[in-house]
Formats: C-alpha cells, structure tokens, sequence
C-alpha cells in the first residue's frame, strides 16, 4: 500500500471560497448576522476530486491521502479566533465528507482553530472533536498563526504545552505547517513554509520538549526545509550546544515527508535522514502545479523520484507505508474500517 502523509484540499468546490469570502466580509460590519453553512452537494464533492486528486492517484499508483483543508487557506491571522473556530470547523466537516465518500482513498487531518495571541490550548476541543466524532488521525499545526510575523512563542515553549498534552493523548501527531503569508519579504509556498519547516526544527534541537513528551511526534513537511542540505550544521550546532546526537535527541518524534520536487532532492534527503524518519508524501494538488519540462512529469510526482532510487525492499515499505502507520497510529484502525 502506498500512503501520502500530505495533500490538502486545493481543489473544493467554489461554495467553500465564497463562504470564506463571505465572513472575511462581515468582519467589516459587526452585528451582521451569522453566516449559513456552504451548501454543497456529494456530486460536487465527488466532481472536485475526480478529475484531480483521485485522477493522479490512479495514473501515479498510490492508494491512499492523508488529507487536509488547503494550508494556505487556513490564514489563522483573519479575524478572531472565533473567525478561526468557524472556518476550521467548516474545512474539517468538509474533509469529513471526502472521507465518508472516498474512505480507501482519503483518511482526515484537521485544521486548528488557532488565532494570535490565543492559547494553543484553545485548539484542543475541536482537535478532539475531529479525531474522536469524525475520525481524524492527526492534525496540521500552525506554529506561526500571524501569517508572517513570527510573534508567538517557539514551538518549544510551554505556551503550546495544553495542546501536546491533547495530541498525547488521542496518540495523533501535528504536520508543522504555516499558512499564508501577510509578510511580503515571505512569498508563502517558495519562502514562508520552508522557513517555517526549517524554524521548528531548529526549535527542537535547542528543547528537551521530547523528555517532556517522549511519545509526542511532528512531521515536518517539504522534505524538512533546509534541514536535511544542512545536517551537518545542525549536528554540530548541537554538538557544539553539548545536546545529544540528532538521532537521540530529535528522531523518535520528528519526521519528514518527501515533498521535494526534484530528483537530486529526495536522493539527498533518503542520504542523510534515516530512513524510519521519512514518509512519503507529494502534496498533490498544492503547492506546485506544473511539469517539469526537462523530464516531461510533474514536479510533485515524487513517488517517480523514490521509485529511481535503489531502494531496498525493506527500505521502501517504510517510506511508502510503514512509517506512515508508525507516526498515525489510528491510521490502521481507520483502514481497518474502511476495508469492511
Ligand atoms: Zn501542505
């Protein structure tokens, strides 16, 4: 079985945008009343997925998404974490019924109701919501929900203790991942998402937020940002802090998926990441849309990348389905259920 860790819903149907658009609006005029829910049909449902993200699992082979509202939606920064907490429960009641429509193809990541300068521990409830009412097996953690700013505490600090203590225990693990970009130094794809993936794992390095929590796991998304071209900075960054090697110090809770559109990248990052730390995902339909005119495939076909290397049997159950079962324990009952 093939698992992707990372696909959002890029692709729904427009009634969602127009909700947004919709109470994005009625910011500006306090005491308009509430807005109704997106109405929208499983045939849209269905139409928005066939011909793009169920289209590209069949050509490109693999079985299963970890899916999720669209990141660069979830723009924690608009509005109040009451904005917050009606926008993420429309995404995730969404994502829930790509879920009940396609159970072998989709399983569910929520957004969090995360605002700035709110509590993390205020994301708990819909957390909960999401895993325990409507299956989800993990959630996407904005460490910087400013959009930019980076004004929040690290990720480190116990600031987001409340909200580890909930993912410990309903045993689902966080995808690090920002948002849109309200900083223009920070286009948000090219600049403020790989900054944030390379951010947190420099967070982690210098924490011993994994003694504090020795069963709370992160994957950190676009094949780790910089982290994996620059492993021997961050050895000796933390050689030189006396924390302990990498491997004992981050790799029982941190991992990374394959989110790199190039060749060259995955084989870098299969080279100096261990391979119990990677997870395959793509990312499809996202962040890059294109084809690559020089192989004539599309950059985010990463599985073509991970079938050229000489990979071992062993090796690629793990990053095709192994790990990814590993990190999201409730991925296998969630398949189990599917399957009857
Ligand atoms: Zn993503």
């Amino acid at each position: 079985m093939i698992i992707d860790c990372h696909g959002h819903y890029t692709t729904a149907p427009a009634e969602l945008t127009k909700f947004r658009d919709g109470q994005i609006a009625a910011l500006k005029s306090p005491g308009a009343k509430a807005l109704a829910k997106p109405q929208i049909s499983d045939d849209q449902i269905r139409e928005s997925l066939e011909k793009a993200q169920l289209k590209l699992q069949r050509e490109r082979g693999t079985d299963l998404t970890i899916f999720s509202p669209r990141a660069s939606a979830m723009a924690h920064h608009i509005g109040t974490e009451a904005t917050s907490l009606e926008w993420s429960r429309v995404c995730n009641d969404l994502i829930q019924r790509v879920c009940g429509l396609y159970p072998e193809n989709f399983v569910g990541v929520c957004q969090l109701p995360q605002s700035p300068g709110v509590p993390p521990a205020n994301s708990a409830a819909e957390l909960e919501r999401c895993v325990n009412e409507l299956g989800f097996i993990g959630c996407n953690l904005n460490p910087d929900p400013s959009g930019g700013l980076w004004n929040s505490p690290p990720l480190t600090d116990r600031h987001w203790y409340p909200l580890y203590e909930k993912m410990v225990e309903l045993d689902v693990p966080a995808m690090v991942h920002v948002s849109s970009s309200c900083n223009p130094n920070f286009h948000a794809t090219g600049a403020h998402y790989i900054n944030a993936d390379t951010t947190a794992f420099m967070q982690f390095l210098t924490s011993d937020l994994f003694k504090d929590f020795p069963t709370l796991r992160f994957i950190i998304p676009h094949g780790g940002g910089a982290v994996p071209f620059h492993w021997g900075r961050y050895r000796g960054l933390a050689q030189d802090m006396k924390r302990p090697p990498l491997e004992e110090l981050l790799l029982k809770n941190v991992f990374f998926d394959t989110c790199v559109y190039h060749l060259p990248g995955i084989e870098l990052l299969l080279k100096v990441v261990p391979v119990d730390n990677i997870l395959f995902g793509s990312e499809m339909v996202g962040a890059v849309r294109g084809i690559d005119p020089r192989t004539g495939q599309y950059y985010d076909d990463t599985k073509r990348y991970l079938d050229a290397l000489p990979l071992s049997a062993a090796d690629r159950a793990k990053v095709f389905e192994g790990n990814a079962r590993r990190v999201y324990p409730r991925l296998g009952a969630r398949l189990s259920a599917a399957a009857k």
